[in-house]
Formats: C-alpha cells, sequence, structure tokens
C-alpha cells in the first residue's frame, strides 16, 4: 500500500502476525522513501450490508424482521425451528458473502424465497404472494413518510389533515334525514 504519510508507493512489510486470537493480520510496514514506519490491520469483513428499500432508504439489516417475515409464512406448517434458524443463518451469510456494503431489499427477499421453496411450498407461495403487494405497499408507506416529514417542516394552517389525527376543523356533519335514494320498485303492468 502507500505510504500514508508522503504518499509513496513503495512501502516493504517488515513484520507479518497474527493479531485478535487469528481474525486479524497485524503487518508492520516501512516506507522506502522517507523511512516512515506504520501499521496495517487486515480483516475480514463480516458487517452485514445496509438494506436498501425501493425509493432508496437504507436501514440496517434486521434479522428480528427477518426471522418475523418468514415465521409468518410457516404459520401452522410443519417446519422445526432448527430448520429455520438454519435457513436465516444462509440467508445472513450469502448477504455478508456479497461483499456489498448496500443490498437492495428485493435482494434479500429472493433469498428469503429460495429458502422457504425448500422448507416448505405452502410457506414459499403465501410469501411470495404476499412479497408481491408488500412491495407496493412499502412504497405507499415511504410516500405517506415523507408527506408526513414534509407537512412537520412546513406546517399549513387550515391544511386538511390527510394522516389522521386531527380532525376537519370545519367540521362538516353528514345532513341528517338523507334518505339513500333507492330506485323505485317497477310497476307491474297487468
Ligand atoms: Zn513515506
Amino acid at each position: 500500500m502507500h505510504c500514508p504519510f508522503c504518499g509513496d508507493e513503495d512501502t516493504k512489510v517488515n513484520d507479518s502476525r497474527l493479531a485478535a486470537e487469528g481474525r486479524q493480520i497485524r503487518r508492520r510496514r516501512e516506507c522506502l522513501a522517507c523511512g516512515e514506519r506504520f501499521t496495517t490491520f487486515e480483516t475480514a469483513e463480516l458487517v452485514m450490508p445496509l438494506v436498501v428499500k425501493s425509493h432508496g432508504e437504507r436501514q440496517p439489516f434486521d434479522e428480528q424482521k427477518l426471522r418475523g417475515g418468514i415465521l409468518r409464512a410457516l404459520q401452522k406448517r410443519p417446519v422445526e425451528q432448527e430448520k429455520v434458524e438454519a435457513a436465516i443463518e444462509r440467508i445472513a451469510h450469502r448477504l455478508r458473502a456479497l461483499g456489498e456494503r448496500e443490498v437492495p431489499s428485493r435482494q434479500v427477499g429472493e433469498f428469503v424465497m429460495e429458502e422457504l421453496r425448500h422448507l416448505d411450498e405452502v410457506a414459499y407461495v403465501r410469501f411470495a404472494s404476499v412479497y408481491r403487494s408488500f412491495q407496493d405497499i412499502e412504497a405507499f408507506r415511504d410516500e405517506v413518510d415523507k408527506l408526513r416529514t414534509r407537512r412537520r417542516r412546513e406546517p399549513l394552517a387550515g391544511q386538511l389533515s390527510l394522516l389522521g389525527g386531527e380532525a376537519d376543523a370545519a367540521g362538516k356533519p353528514t345532513p341528517k334525514g338523507a334518505a339513500p335514494v333507492v330506485g323505485k320498485p317497477p310497476r307491474r303492468s297487468h
């Protein structure tokens, strides 16, 4: 690597050893240009990527949420909890193995569907059908969130509440005694 002091491209490794019980490699380096010494640590990046939702919002990977979705699909299905946990572990492993800092939520959904297809076909169909409409619901919820934030930032007096919590100030009651209009029964002709 380049020297962090002078930027020279040529640095020499003087010593290399395991650190942190073998989870790290510690290297002592020396710059051949300026003579400075420094240490680098090499570790495997096992951080879960952030999940990017359809509207660009980033969220940390949430294993509980993943488990919740899988268990909902598996409700009353004869699948051992042990197998469910193994599936969750595989999904988390695959996400890490992508080596990306961010993955689209669609990718997580696809991994879940693959696992469910092996675990239980009924759960797979349940999840797949809910998943498609969930994409739409999620997009809708994002829109509502955006509206809510914008409204908080610039509250407009007299604006009707779309989001509930406040009653319509004008309070227009529905007219009483307004009988529903019902079509007259057809007159019988004899
Ligand atoms: Zn240097």
